[in-house]
């Protein structure tokens, strides 16, 4: 067991200065001031970090891994001429090989940006899992801790390698569930993609298969103002109030995006006990609006952070999120309380592990050692007396000094260190070399 003293600590959602934890087999025993923890775990190693800041590991609630190598080639379009011309078109190119470069960049950017897990919102299953497998060994490879949210998607529009029954969709996301039991860095939990993408069925049987699993279930929900217009034009609902009457919105909902909502939504989101995901970058990045984030968070409704696929807005660092999420909010609102640095800390971390259900995103006693290494002489963080709020306003990518997964390293200095950037470059040039950039 090993106690390890840092100058500036975010334990259990509180700045600490001087601060220690106890680790060993790469979860967290406790935290304190070193004295204390000194006294608490007498037969232990000591190591002191120095001039360091420790902050949970970042939590990326939403993204879509293959994304990444469609970045640049559809910016600037509506999120309908993206989705016909770039991202239906560009997926059917892929083979498992391809599906697999696509995890191995995306999560090696996560990676040296500070994410240790991340939700990957999965499609591409040709009717099985291998492709869902390759995902998931690519996060093994570089060392992130993954939910594959395993997509639910029966809409005759989308590509044919989308597409399952409902039977065939429980079918393989309850084998695939049942492949990486017992894995403490593998999840599998489902995903009924949209009221758009999914039939009434389809989520219906995302949320019992939920339900026979014990595990959430996520959802895309109102994240364009079309989804909203065509909800109430064909249910006489809104996108919350039919997931509602399909006896959808439960505590297991994971709503992800939830922009075009109104008060009533919101009130019903609180009552159901569902959580949100919110992706400021990808929102603005599609022009799909901005989520009201501080009224859900004073309704007590649950707001983790996603960077959303690659190619959709385009970094993929869940600071970046934070920044994005404290500054819109405070735009809307035309008021600088409207978020706070602190809020949006635990927005990218530790309800990201409690949305999930995971013990992960908290410096705290049992909590899995996934931690987020910051230089406090980097130049972006000074004055070194208000760090705390520069991390989420000034920080740049520099001052990750280094990134750990349940005590291991898997970034340092700026790269992603179990895999080989070159390698990566590589395979992403392979994979796209036929594609035509944009004119
Ligand atoms: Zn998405």
């Amino acid at each position: 067991m090993t106690v390890v003293t840092a100058a500036l600590m975010f334990a259990e959602e509180r700045w600490e200065r001087r601060h220690a934890f106890a680790l060993q087999g790469g979860r967290i025993l406790g935290t304190g001031p070193p004295g204390e923890l000194a006294e608490r775990f007498p037969d232990h190693d000591r190591e002191d970090w120095g001039d360091v800041a420790v902050v949970p590991g970042c939590v990326n609630a939403h993204a879509h891994s293959f994304q990444a190598l469609l970045r640049g080639y559809g910016d600037d379009l509506s999120f309908m001429a993206w989705r016909d011309r770039v991202l239906y078109p560009f997926s059917e190119r892929l083979d498992r090989e391809g599906i697999r470069t696509g995890a191995l960049f995306d999560f090696a950017e996560m990676a040296r940006h500070g994410i240790t897990s991340v939700v990957d919102f999965f499609y591409l299953h040709d009717r099985g899992n291998e492709n869902d497998l390759a995902v998931i060994d690519a996060a093994r490879e570089v060392g992130l801790r993954i939910v594959l949210a395993r997509s639910m998607y029966d809409w005759s529009g989308a590509p044919r390698r989308y597409q399952e029954t409902p039977d065939e969709a429980v079918r393989n996301g309850r084998a695939l569930h049942e492949a990486v039991k017992g894995d403490r860095s593998a999840f599998v939990q489902p995903a009924p993609h949209s009221i758009h993408g999914a039939s009434p069925e389809m989520i219906h049987a995302g949320a019992a298969l939920a339900g026979e699993l014990g595990v959430p279930f996520h959802v895309h929900v109102a994240e364009g103002r079309y989804e909203r217009e065509l909800s109430l034009e064909s249910h006489g609902l809104s996108p919350v109030r039919f997931l509602d009457s399909l006896g959808a919105l439960t505590p297991r909902a994971v709503l992800v995006h939830c922009v075009w909502v109104d008060p009533d939504d919101l009130d019903l989101i609180a009552e159901r006990g569902a959580s949100v995901v919110h992706n400021p970058g990808a929102n603005s990045f599609l022009g799909d609006g901005i989520a009201p984030v501080r009224e859900m968070l004073a309704r007590g409704i649950p707001v983790a952070l996603g960077t959303d696929g690659g190619c959709t807005n385009s970094r993929q660092s869940v600071f970046e999120e934070m920044r994005m999420a404290a500054l819109l909010a405070k735009a809307v609102d035309a008021n600088a309380e409207a978020l706070s640095a602190e809020d949006a800390l635990i927005a990218g971390t530790r309800r990201g592990g409690e949305i999930l259900g995971l013990p992960v995103g908290r410096i705290a006693e049992d909590h899995a050692a996934d931690l987020v290494v910051l230089d406090l002489e980097a130049l972006s963080l000074q004055p070194a007396a208000t760090a705390p709020k520069q991390i989420v306003y000034a920080m740049q990518p520099e001052a990750i000094a280094r990134v750990y997964v349940g005590g291991e390293v898997v970034a340092g200095r700026g790269r992603a260190t179990r895999v080989d950037p070159a390698e990566i470059r590589a395979k992403v040039a392979e994979v796209t070399k036929e594609w035509e950039p944009p004119a």
